[in-house]
């Protein structure tokens, strides 16, 4: 049977918005020593603006037109920031056999030409030589015909509170803090030291998110317990085998939902610390 303690401990994250699967996650999240978070749409907002546009061979306005077009297909969140920086007119037709490679970007047929766009593993994928493009944003490499035709810079911002949260876990909690992303090095690490995280692994594929947390579970810190924060947007593996799973502002995606131990209704990061704080506080009413 459950300790009423537990229970109670269910029902006061419930009225904060945090639904938690079973009084046994409480007990495990109480004991969590290290948190593993995604860095798209968690530690950072996942809205992407574009900052820059380097075309080559073509106009600026032509780079902008396909991959707008090519990326109408995708659902990523890097999707709609280059779908916001065209202004003309679509044309559906004009796009044929979309090609979506995750963690490396989407291929398609634009005008009878075929165009590649995304990061630079996609493009030595396609055998294509570029310049590597030192900056702190994310660099989306464009090719048509086998030909490089340009970047496009996109930024993302660290979300508000994400400072706070992170101070709040290391100083409060002693927690050791570990990101994970599909991102570039540059990228990632930015954002690694921006929040003082104390481990960061960035250009990794949607399949090496998990690979990587178990070696960090089982290797590179003797990590007794480690919760996972994400949004299930290519982390759900993450989140199952995480010690505690939790998803946040889940509403929206049922693989998170299925995935977690914990929910946070509200796309709010600070409530990972109100969960640990009502973990400790209802093992210690129980214990
Ligand atoms: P994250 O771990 O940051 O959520 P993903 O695994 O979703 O990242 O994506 C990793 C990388 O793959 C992106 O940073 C981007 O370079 C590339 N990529 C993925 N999808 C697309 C797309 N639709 N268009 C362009 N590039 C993409
Ligand atoms: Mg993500």
């Amino acid at each position: 049977s459950v300790p009423i303690a537990f229970l109670g401990g269910i029902a006061s994250a419930a009225r904060q918005g945090i639904v938690v699967k079973g009084g046994n996650y409480l007990e495990m999240l109480a004991k969590v020593d290290t948190f593993v978070f995604d860095k798209t749409g968690t530690l950072t907002e996942g809205t992407f603006t574009v900052t820059r546009v380097r075309p080559e061979g073509i106009t600026k306005e032509e780079l902008l037109e396909i991959t707008a077009h090519v990326e109408s297909y995708s659902n990523h969140p890097i999707a709609q920031s280059l779908m916001n920086a065209y202004g003309g007119a679509y044309d559906a037709s004009k796009v044929t056999n979309v090609e979506e490679m995750p963690g490396y970007g989407i291929s398609a047929d634009y005008a009878g030409s075929r165009v590649h766009i995304g990061n630079l593993r996609m493009m030595e994928e396609q055998g294509l030589r570029v310049e590597q493009v030192k900056t702190v944003g994310t660099v989306i490499y464009v090719a048509r015909e086998d030909r490089y035709a340009g970047y496009i810079v996109i930024e993302d911002q660290i979300r508000e509170n994400a400072r706070w949260t992170m101070k709040m876990l290391r100083e409060r909690y002693n927690a050791v803090l570990v990101m994970l992303t599909g991102d570039s090095r540059a990228a990632g690490n930015a954002v690694a030291k921006e929040l003082q995280l104390d481990y960061a692994y960035t250009e990794l594929m949607p399949e090496d998110k998990l690979e990587q947390m178990e070696e960090f579970m089982q290797y590179q810190y003797e990590a007794e317990r480690v919760a996972c924060v994400g949004d299930g947007i290519n982390d759900a593996p993450v989140l199952a085998r995480a010690d505690v799973g939790i998803a946040m502002g889940a509403l929206g995606s049922d693989a998170a939902i299925e995935a977690a131990d914990i929910v946070l209704l509200e796309d709010e990061l600070p409530k990972v610390v109100d969960a640990v704080r009502i973990a400790k506080e209802t093992v210690r009413v129980v214990s």
